[in-house]
């Protein structure tokens, strides 16, 4: 464990903003967000849960995999790998554990996923533990906590008078090389709050309750906007298309684009011809909360939700993922 003071983690934020992509919780016209810095004055070190999770910066909303230019007959691709080191400071550790989610997807199968791969080796977990459990939270019964290092390279505790800096991983242990150290003065903060378990099923225990009115019930209100899915950690599912950049005679320059895609959403599983197996919002919700605790963990092991409680605040029609459980729970 190593400790430090605000003024020590601001130096070596400042020197890792000149050396790496530093990406941090930062105020966006009053909303908490993880964000690109340039310098420790863009960060916030008292925060609570920011409203988008971190996955963006492993899973971009929409990422260029391929530039392609076509002259004439000729076909030129180049792939498109970051080479910078990046860092994902103050992440909290239900983000950290959305990560590992998305792991056992991208990274675990065979293949792994190239591009994901790629952005997950070149990236350090830098968490800040959180002092309560805000609004929505139930990370506790999803296998997280507040203070959870398990899928962080680093967890960082606030403490009264600094910050106390646990490295996790190898990749912890290097990129604190460089940290100002200090004599650990106090003890780091206690978790003030702690809000209500929620019951979490097993997946087969979710199979017989497939055609329950349940579904009816809150599906019938859902917008389709989606929300839930942009804001949650864990969803992943994505599309691949081209979009045309430029034409000229003789010159076409396309981009090879992957861009989140959303269960919720009328579009998703529609096939050629205009057949959707899942043509109404119930089906579609019902999906949602199927893929989360009974086919992911299923196919991949974890369970595709970590407790944030983000979709819980975002949804405009207050479907909220622990009523859901909380049902589910006394039916099965
Ligand atoms: S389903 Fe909701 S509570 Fe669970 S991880 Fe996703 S956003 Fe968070
Ligand atoms: S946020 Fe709510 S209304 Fe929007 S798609 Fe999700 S469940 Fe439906």
């Amino acid at each position: 464990m190593r400790f430090t003071t605000l003024d020590g983690l601001r130096r070596w934020l400042d020197k890792l903003a000149e050396e790496v992509d530093l990406v941090a919780p930062t105020d966006v016209d009053g909303h908490v967000l993880y964000r690109p810095v340039t310098g420790s004055d863009q960060i916030l070190f008292d925060y609570e849960r920011p409203e988008l999770s971190a996955k963006d910066f492993l899973l971009p909303a929409t990422e260029v995999l391929l530039r392609i230019e076509q002259k004439g007959k000729e076909v030129a691709l180049e792939e498109v790998l970051p080479d910078r080191k990046q860092v994902l400071f103050g992440i909290r550790p239900c983000d950290a554990h959305g990560i590992a989610v998305i792991d056992a997807l991208f990274l675990e199968q065979d293949p792994p996923d190239r591009y994901y791969r790629h952005h997950r080796e070149r990236t350090v977990l830098v968490g800040m533990a959180c002092t309560r459990m805000w609004d929505g939270c139930f990370c506790t019964s999803m296998g997280g906590g507040p203070t959870d290092a398990t899928h962080l390279d680093v967890l960082i505790r606030p403490g009264e008078e600094g910050y106390f800096l646990q490295p996790v991983t190898p990749k912890g242990v290097a990129i604190l090389e460089g940290l100002p150290v200090e004599e650990p003065k106090g003890e780091p903060l206690p978790v003030e709050e702690y809000n209500e378990p929620v019951p979490v099923v097993p997946p087969e225990k979710w199979r017989p309750l497939f055609n329950d009115r349940i579904w009816m019930r809150h599906g019938e209100r859902c917008l389709s906007c989606r929300i839930c899915t942009y804001v949650c950690p864990t969803c992943r599912c994505f599309d691949v298309t081209d979009r045309v950049v430029d034409v000229q005679p003789g010159l076409t320059r396309i981009e090879r684009i992957r861009v989140w895609d959303a269960c919720t959403s009328p579009n998703y599983r529609r096939v050629a011809g205009g057949h959707n197996p899942r043509p109404t919002k119930p089906d579609r919700l019902r999906n949602r909360f199927y893929c989360k605790f009974c086919y992911y963990p299923e196919d991949f092991g974890p369970l595709g939700c970590v407790g944030c409680g983000r979709c819980i605040v975002a949804c405009p029609v207050d479907i909220d993922i622990t009523e859901v459980m909380q049902v589910v729970a006394k039916r099965a």
